[in-house]
């Protein structure tokens, strides 16, 4: 999908300024806390009216964690988020109740996120009569026009979810997600448990509902090519931080973190007879409880050198609006020996490119290599 042309002179809906979530471990019977699950650590992103922002990752990463503590459905260990003006984090419960209003979810598990005792009309209609807006015949009438919305007849407002398939139940998801109007909605891997054929219906029906509603949307994946779909501009999270973040034709196009290289390589191509180097990473995800010294992927970086595991990699804007958290592109750490670009990940699916990073982040950093598909 080609993104839309992003508007740099709009304010921002969402900033998130240095967010963090840790999770105590607890031990005996005074459950004294013996250390911390860092699930997310020190994330900041922005996210524009309007704009779908991709969060990425492996399994673990913090993405989930990341998009619930933002509505508070998790209480922030620090950091803040700040909607509309307001950070969300410092609101008391009666106007973090309003500002609900605003930020909306959708589930993961069309399956679970549904009350199965609940009559459809009760499950999209309960907000609205919660936040006094409709009751009665109204509220009937503006939960079946949001059933027509979302692409299921009116008539199924008094069915129960074990009626629908995975498909329709998510819909009814998104339909509930939009029952108060939103501004900002978190997509947690709101596709990710539905049949391709469906994700791409469910994706298209999210595309159309952004532009009819004007929403903004935090689209959390762990497939870059479902992402790469909907999103204008792609955060990758490795460990708990954001590694990379660009827009979605500048990351796929040249992808410059070693980790996003490898997660692009592990996309499948259409064409059985294109070839294409695939980097399998080696090891598991470290622990969030004792993630690695210095950077956190260098137990796993094929080009991991030097600084990499005693220094924490600083945040180099390595192209306009194009960020990446790793020492290559530091010029104050680049490698002096070039070739330890030729360990990077050589290849990624569809795009070409034979960009390599400016000459103002030094010459070691400029020998990077082009990264390119192999063609047979
Ligand atoms: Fe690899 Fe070093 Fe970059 Fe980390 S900082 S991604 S270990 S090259």
């Amino acid at each position: 999908m080609a993104a839309k042309v992003k508007d740099n002179t709009k304010k921002p809906l969402l900033e998130v300024k240095n967010l963090k979530k840790y999770f105590p471990i607890t031990k005996g019977i005074i459950s004294r806390v013996v250390g911390q699950v860092k699930a997310v650590d020190d994330i900041s992103f922005h996210v524009y009216p309007n704009e779908t922002v991709g969060l990425v990752g492996e399994s673990g990463c913090g993405k989930t964690t990341a998009g619930r503590t933002l509505l508070r459905l998790l209480e922030p260990t620090g950091g803040e988020a700040i909607f509309d003006g307001r950070d969300v984090f410092q609101l008391d419960q009666l106007e973090l109740r309003k500002a609900r209003r605003d930020m909306q979810i959708i589930f993961q598990d069309p399956y679970s996120s549904l009350n199965p005792r609940m009559t459809i009309e009760a499950i999209i209609g309960e907000a609205i009569q919660f936040h006094g807006i409709a009751s009665g015949d109204e509220r009937r009438k503006i939960v079946e026009d949001l059933l027509v919305r979302v692409g299921l007849q009116p008539s199924y407002i008094t069915r129960y979810p074990h009626e629908f398939s995975g498909g329709q139940r998510q819909r009814i998801g998104i339909a509930r997600a939009l029952a108060l109007k939103p501004k900002f909605i978190v997509c947690d891997e709101a596709v990710s448990a539905l049949d391709v054929s469906v994700q791409a219906q469910v994706i298209n029906l999210l595309k159309e509902l952004q532009e009819e509603f004007n929403l903004s949307y935090l689209f959390i994946a762990h497939d870059l090519s479902v992402v790469k779909h909907i999103s204008d501009r792609i955060a990758v999270m490795y460990l708990g931080q954001l590694v990379e973040f660009a827009d979605c034709n500048s990351l796929f196009k040249a992808p410059r973190h070693p980790y996003t290289q490898s997660l692009l390589s592990a996309i499948p191509h259409p064409d059985p007879r294109r070839k294409k180097a695939r980097v399998i990473l080696e090891g598991d995800v470290p622990s969030p409880i004792n993630p690695p010294s210095g950077c956190r992927f260098h137990t796993r970086c094929p080009a991991c050198f030097g600084p990499c595991s005693k220094v924490v990699p600083k945040t180099i804007e390595v192209e306009p609006d194009h960020f990446v958290q790793c020492h290559l592109y530091d010029p104050e750490h680049a490698p002096k020996d070039p070739t330890v670009f030729d360990r990077l990940p050589q290849s990624v699916p569809e795009h070409s490119s034979k960009k390599k990073p400016p000459e103002s982040l030094g010459a070691a950093a400029a020998a990077a290599p082009a990264v390119v598909d192999e063609e047979e």
